[in-house]
């Protein structure tokens, strides 16, 4: 099934309750820092019906059409199929959204790889993760992400101190497990589910295990809070901040506040094997969508500075090119760890298709490292001007007006108008509050820096440059040690 944009409006229309600014909101679809997100996720499943973008947004089995994104990876085919659709969306939409559920699914493929570590202690969790992989396909809901608790003192164990600072257990019944806690979720104060998983921290504990669960959240559960930082849309005019204002992804601290979770949305309990292997295995599929979106925030930047320097007669600096010429690099350098990553994609446990994961790690962590810096070049080709240009408002008022459209045009070809837009949008993409979001939304929403560069660690192959180096400088056998091992 493929849900329109009114049927997902009206799924989140719950009764949830929801905080921003230290207000209750009532309805979610309407308050002006959540609107323009759910209409850009209405827009996504609209996308899927209307006749010029069905094609591309889906795929048809029986008969039925289903949404591309959460198609289970068997092919190249099909990671190019998603790659195509998110494209599309975002050129659709104009700018860049991540939590808006294509990059989500695929961490509960990574439980699907683990089914036989499920199997140890119920098998029922096995089939449990397969029903709901089959859901989501099924009834097409926007599925979020929830790993981060509030943590506390990391020096500390949980019940040295608030035990609920770490998602946990506090009863079972017939019904299923009653959970309390909180957890950090992009996006889910508009939507409908979340793969609820351990944080990483001090979880590994068999005497901590009611804090090693895993579960799909009913988002419309009775005793969910969901209190959120305040928005950037609203603030001030989208004309002097178009990015703000349209693309705002609203972060939630979702409270737990004894939740029950039916025991058919339990994927694991008790279990910390199972723990550790959603924290290894979490972003294999994922991480794609997420560094995919590093593709467009480069063009963004590669377009506002060359569109500047060609403004102002600038490109021909040798000087300006060999920064654009970085930024170039930047793009091309994600572009090729994408596509080697399908090109080169390996069969999962479950026989799933994983895009190649020591070129999709290195990928994220080249992608997501790097961004500050490709950020600073921007800034430095876009110049001072994003700073200090004054506000749409002003260039309208009949006397300011005139000196601003003295001084902002430039030639024949480029009036101030199309310069005050152009500076409002580098601004708002290098400069303002909602710029410095998105650089440390790349940084930490799909796990910290330190993780990303654990999971370069675990799928890098090591023995290749221990044989080489071992021959180049004639080393004997004897440091292979018995049985003879990798770096560890
Ligand atoms: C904009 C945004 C959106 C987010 N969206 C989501 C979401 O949708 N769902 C979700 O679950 N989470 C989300 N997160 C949370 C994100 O995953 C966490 O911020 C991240 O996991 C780090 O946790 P923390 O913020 O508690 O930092 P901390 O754990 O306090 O870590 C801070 C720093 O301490 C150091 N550090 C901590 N622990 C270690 C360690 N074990 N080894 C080495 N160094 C360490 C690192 O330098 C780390 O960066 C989001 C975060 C941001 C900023």
């Amino acid at each position: 099934m493929i849900r329109t944009g009114n049927q997902y409006r009206d799924s989140i229309r719950d009764g949830r309750r929801i905080w921003i600014n230290g207000e209750r909101v009532t309805d979610v679809t309407k308050h002006p820092m959540f609107k323009p997100l759910v209409d850009i996720r209405a827009r996504i499943y609209d996308m899927a019906h209307e006749p010029a973008t069905q094609d591309v947004m889906t795929y048809e089995e029986n008969g039925e059409r289903f949404a591309v994104g959460l198609k289970l990876p068997y092919t190249q085919q099909d990671w190019h199929d998603k790659r195509r659709a998110t494209d599309v969306v975002l050129d659709d939409i104009k700018g860049v959204v991540t939590r808006v559920g294509d990059e989500t699914v695929g961490e509960m493929w990574s439980l699907f790889d683990g089914k036989d570590v499920l199997n140890e202690v119920d098998p029922r969790f096995a089939e449990n993760i397969e029903r709901h992989i089959n859901l989501v396909i099924k009834n097409d809901p926007f599925h979020v992400s929830a790993n981060t608790d509030p943590k506390g003192d990391r020096s500390k164990r949980p019940q040295e101190q608030d035990p609920d600072m770490l998602l946990h257990v506090v009863k079972e019944t017939d019904a299923g497990i009653v959970v309390r806690g909180a957890k950090y979720e992009t996006a889910a104060a508009y939507a409908n589910q979340a793969f609820t998983k351990p944080t990483i921290a001090n979880w590994g504990d068999d005497k901590l295990s009611e804090y090693a669960v895993g579960f799909i959240c009913d988002l419309s559960s009775p005793n969910l809070r969901f209190i959120c930082r305040t928005g950037f849309a609203g603030r001030a005019p989208a004309e002097d901040y178009p990015l703000s204002n349209k693309f705002d992804e609203i972060d939630t601290l979702v409270v737990y506040d004894d939740v029950l979770i039916p025991w058919e949305n339990v994927l694991f309990y008790q279990h910390t094997r199972a723990a550790a292997f959603i924290r290894a295995t979490l972003h294999r599929y994922s991480a794609f969508a997420f560094v995919q979106r590093n593709l467009k925030l480069a063009d963004m930047m590669i377009g506002a500075a060359l569109w500047n320097v060609k403004q102002t007669g600038l490109e021909k600096q040798q000087a300006v090119q060999e920064k654009l010429a970085e930024l170039a690099c930047y793009r091309a350098g994600i572009d090729a760890h994408l596509t080697a990553a399908i090109a080169n994609a390996e069969r999962s446990p479950a026989g799933l298709l994983m895009p190649n994961q020591t070129f999709l790690m290195t990928g994220r962590v080249f992608a997501c490292s790097q961004l500050h810096h490709m950020m600073h070049i921007a800034r430095e080709l876009c110049g001072g001007q994003i700073c200090v240009t004054p506000d749409a408002a002003s260039f309208r008022d009949p006397e300011a007006g005139k000196w601003l459209n003295k001084y902002y045009t430039l030639n024949d070809e480029w009036h101030a108008d199309d310069r005050r837009k152009l500076l409002a949008f580098a601004r708002d993409l290098l400069n303002s509050d909602y710029a410095g979001h998105r650089l440390t939304f790349q940084l930490f929403a799909q796990s910290p820096p330190f993780a990303h560069l654990a999971a370069v660690y675990r799928n890098f192959d090591w023995n290749e440059p221990l044989r080489f180096t071992k021959e180049a400088a004639g080393l004997s056998d004897r440091v292979y040690g018995r049985p003879k091992a990798a770096a560890e």
